[in-house]
């Protein structure tokens, strides 16, 4: 686990140009150099330097921070920004009651049993292929873990193409943790996660949750996760809907290759798809983000759906339960909001499934 003091080369990097401000959803709104990476490196060196102390008022602009990776794609000094600011984020926390509150209700004692007495609700959806084409190990991720949608979807897809889903009792992905700068916790799953992955016969890893998917994809160890629409994609599946259906695309911050996501549709009959304004922007949501800055990341959302709205498509789709969140939040109080639906929900909601 890195502290903040071997990022010190990495701060030192920032050559202070300013190109993270054009990209980056909070400077947007706020226009506050502290919010964007530039700002939060002039105080993290300072804090290095022993002229700052990593105070309050500097934990609330590390708070200030999507973690949606813009900055990071747009850095010519190529600074991974969101490992920095986990890394201060955990310095933080460790130290403050709030923080350590915060680790507590993270742990596996209350997060973990919270989620297994949740999923004590739901009815498990057994999927069955017999001598298999393709086995999908499958990281359903905490949010499809309680709700059943994506795995009916899934079921449903899949019906009668030999692929086989295989299922192992993961632990939450990380993402939250390393949000909030838990890295204790995140190292414990990701290290429970990685032996249930090495240990399973499987094709493919696949996620249906976008966060997940980068975030096993950040595990090193050459593990590699695909989404399981771009598996979906590949296979000779075609979609037809009766009535003329016009969607748009939310790309989810954490999902990194979304081609899958046209070709898809175009194996739809009668989906016209209509791309919106600055479709790959975060939605605002972001988890904590949402609970500490409530403000901003509603003024983020509620753009996103007014950038859906112009496209007069009637369904917006995305590929994260995160994603859902943030357009729902941002279609409050607005008028004439298309539908808010996952993709993978879409699709098996074709009146015909046709397995060619
Ligand atoms: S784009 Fe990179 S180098 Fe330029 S100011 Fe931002 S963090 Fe620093
Ligand atoms: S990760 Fe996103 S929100 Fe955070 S500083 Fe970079 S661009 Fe801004």
């Amino acid at each position: 686990m890195k502290k903040l003091q071997d990022f010190a080369g990495d701060i030192n990097k920032c050559s202070k140009c300013g190109l993270c401000q054009s990209v980056c959803p909070v400077y947007k709104i706020t226009g506050n150099d502290c919010a964007v990476s530039r700002g939060k490196f002039v105080m993290l060196d300072g804090v290095l330097k022993g002229d700052l102390k990593l105070n309050k008022n500097i934990e609330k602009y590390l708070d200030l921070c999507l973690k949606c990776g813009k900055c990071k794609s747009f850095c010519p000094s190529d600074i991974d920004v969101c490992k920095i600011f986990e890394a201060a984020k955990y310095e933080c926390a460790k130290k403050s009651f709030w923080g350590r509150l915060i680790f507590f209700l993270e742990s596996e004692l209350v997060f973990g049993n919270v989620l297994k007495f949740l999923k004590l609700f739901r009815k498990r959806k057994i999927y069955n292929a017999q001598n298999p084409v393709l086995k999908l190990l499958y990281f359903k991720g905490c949010v499809n873990e309680i709700n059943p949608a994506a795995d009916k979807a899934i079921a449903k897809i899949l019906k009668n193409t030999g692929i086989q889903i295989v299922e192992k009792k993961f632990d939450c992905c990380g993402t939250p943790f390393l949000s909030s700068g838990n890295l204790e916790r995140y190292e414990k799953v990701k290290e429970k996660n990685l032996r249930l992955i090495k240990e399973t016969d499987f094709d493919y890893l696949v996620a249906d949750c976008a966060s997940c998917q980068d975030a096993l994809n950040n595990y090193g160890e050459n593990i590699q996760c695909s989404n399981i629409l771009e598996i979906i994609s590949k296979q000779n599946i075609k979609f037809k809907f009766k009535k003329l259906r016009r969607v748009t695309f939310h790309k989810p911050c954490h999902l990194q290759d979304d081609d899958f996501v046209k070709v898809l549709l175009e194996k739809c009959e009668n989906v016209e798809y209509v791309q919106m304004k600055d479709y790959d922007e975060c939605c605002g949501f972001a988890g904590e983000f949402a609970l500490k800055n409530p403000k901003i990341s509603r003024e983020i959302s509620s753009r996103k759906i007014d950038n859906a709205i112009a496209t007069g498509a009637d369904i917006i789709l995305t590929t994260c339960p995160a994603c859902v969140l943030g357009l729902i939040q941002g279609a409050i109080g607005k008028k004439s909001v298309p539908k808010i639906q996952s993709l993978i929900e879409f699709l098996a909601d074709a009146d015909e499934i046709i397995n060619c």
